[in-house]
């Protein structure tokens, strides 16, 4: 019911977060769609975020997806944190939460909790004032976090205007956490932070404790509510003239500090959430696309449906996606049920988090963000037969696509922008030519690239492989060879399924590339460089044949 696009960390703005491999096991590797043993890398930006605009696209997305839930953007408590707030109150989050430096697990390192982001009081102040200044207030919730203890930190977090309030680190310590600061080594003491099941037979925790801490943090929050004199939360919020410094604080460095601007109140207006965002979605292409998807929805029968497609149609196939899991599960419905074939200019995230079943064919060209967060269906992309253009040097598709993709099959007859399959965990595309950072961060899937790559390819590549056509040998300097490796193709496995889906490509898009490559297979096949991480490498060694056999198997059949 709540989705969180989370910016950054409190207790370590600016920077990512990293999975050791060790700590991947079957289990987590499952869940993130990933193979066990490779590291993770979620890197520190996201990738489809340069603006408000950005997010702005991206909760568009997500209440696309899943009209029902919430949307939540997590901010770090920082000077300026207001601002951006505001912004994202515009771009039609739910909620904002600002989170406070003191939190974290102990794998965030001591100097970014220290000395990085701010605490929560501060930039709670801030954004309570800058959206009741803007008159944003009354249409989001304010949430706050950040090593949040006890009914007082609570009853101090209303008054300065949160509504929400997160706790972890002391529910933590209620389940046993002894705060050794050691949860990114898997070797936590207690059996929490750990994959290792010795340690886990460790773990004491109950739910009971649970329950009790927070029955005792609201007991304490009702005495205060007492002593102040509110009867209701909602009344409490946004009160900060009930705020005052300790007068018996005698330190020093502690007298001359003037807390009136964060104490401050902002007269009129609403102090708190008391409606919902004025988000729209009435009148999205998808409400067409469920209405004529509707006999595969009910009873799976296969649909084709043809329209024309403009840039006004954002998120083309993410609604259809989500009813279609929804009514049927995540597994979706048999490959093609619905094929939907467009003709036009398609405008952001075409095809995000597309469904397994679904099969989008476009005939033009697309803006940023096709297939972000593909979830199995099939992207097919070709421009129009009178383009006029030779497809291999031109390009048809935006910026970002495939970001986040864990499963379904994109062909791209034409080159794409930049930053192509980042974080990409396990779909398959076949394009003809990238730009910039493409395959960054990825760590799963397959990627054939039939052209030229820009600068950075590859760079933080944990998993999965890429193939890159480079008859002119130049390709190794565009590459960061950081953590891949790069080989000649000689494994009979891997040649066969480099084959298996450059025929796939040929087959839905007709490439003339595709077709010299097929006709002339093993003088190409010379020319293709394999793309392979080395921790990859190192895990597929260890995997059985039949694992391995399997893995493979997913990409030749989609
Ligand atoms: S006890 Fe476990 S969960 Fe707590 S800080 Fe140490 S490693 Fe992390």
């Amino acid at each position: 019911r709540e989705l969180q696009i989370k910016m950054a960390q409190g207790a370590k703005p600016g920077e990512g977060g990293q999975l050791p491999g060790f700590k991947v096991d079957p289990e987590i590797a499952r869940v993130r769609h990933t193979t066990p043993g490779v590291t993770l890398i979620s890197p520190p930006p996201h990738h489809d975020i340069y603006s408000i605009e950005d997010i702005k696209q991206l909760i568009f997305d997500l209440k696309n997806v899943n009209p029902a839930a919430n949307i939540s953007v997590k901010l770090v408590s920082e000077a300026g944190v207001g601002t951006v707030a505001a912004g994202v109150a515009k771009a039609g989050a739910d909620k904002v939460l600002v989170s406070g430096h003191d939190g974290g697990t102990g794998a965030s390192p001591l100097s970014s909790i220290h000395f990085t982001g701010g605490p929560w009081e501060l930039g709670l102040a801030e954004t309570q004032q800058t959206l009741m200044l803007n008159n944003l207030r009354s249409r989001i919730r304010l949430q706050a976090d950040g090593q949040m203890k006890t009914g007082r930190d609570v009853i101090i977090a209303a008054l300065l205007g949160a509504e929400e309030f997160g706790f972890a680190t002391a529910p933590l310590v209620v389940c046993g956490c002894v705060m050794t600061r050691k949860c990114n080594e898997n070797k936590c003491p207690v059996g929490i932070a750990t994959q290792n099941p010795e340690l886990r037979k460790r773990f004491a925790g109950e739910p009971d404790h649970v329950v009790n801490f927070f029955t005792m943090v609201a007991e304490e929050v009702r005495e205060y509510m007492a002593l102040l004199g509110f009867r209701r939360m909602d009344d409490l919020v946004g009160h900060s003239d009930m705020l005052e410094v300790d007068g018996a604080i005698e330190f020093w460095k502690a007298r001359h500090l003037d807390f009136s601007a964060v104490f401050g109140r902002i007269g009129g207006g609403a102090r708190r959430c008391t409606e919902s965002q004025p988000f729209d979605l009435s009148g999205v292409m998808d409400d067409k696309l469920i209405e004529r998807a509707l006999p595969a929805l009910s009873n799976r029968d296969a649909v084709v449906i043809e329209m024309p497609v403009r840039n006004v149609n954002r998120a083309v196939g993410t609604m259809l996606s989500g009813e279609m899991v929804r009514r049927c599960g995540g597994a979706g419905l048999p490959d093609d049920t619905i094929v939907c074939r467009f003709k036009g200019a398609a405008g952001q995230s075409f095809g995000a988090f597309g469904a397994p079943g679904l099969t989008l064919r476009l005939e033009g060209e697309a803006n940023d963000y096709l297939g972000k967060g593909l979830s199995g269906a099939r992207i097919i992309v070709v421009p129009p037969p009178d383009a006029g253009f030779d497809p291999s040097e031109n390009t048809i598709c935006g910026n970002v696509l495939l970001y986040g993709a864990t499963s379904g099959e994109a062909y791209i007859y034409g080159r794409v922008g930049e930053r192509f399959a980042i974080r990409n965990s396990g779909a398959c595309a076949v394009v003809e030519g990238t730009g910039d950072h493409a395959c960054e961060y990825m760590t799963g899937g397959r990627v054939v690239v039939l052209g030229k790559t820009g600068i950075n390819f590859a760079a933080g590549m944990s998993g999965g492989i890429a193939y890159v056509y480079d008859p002119e040998g130049s390709f190794d300097g565009r590459c960061n060879l950081e953590m891949v490796d790069l080989d000649m193709l000689t494994d009979a496995a891997d040649i066969k399924e480099l084959r298996a889906m450059i025929q796939k490509h040929f087959d839905y898009t007709g490439s003339k590339k595709a077709e010299y490559i097929l006709g002339h297979w093993e003088e190409s096949l010379a020319l293709f460089v394999q793309v392979f991480p080395t921790e990859y490498r190192r895990v597929l060694g260890r995997m059985s044949k039949e694992d391995e056999a399997a893995e493979r198997e997913g990409v030749i059949d989609g």
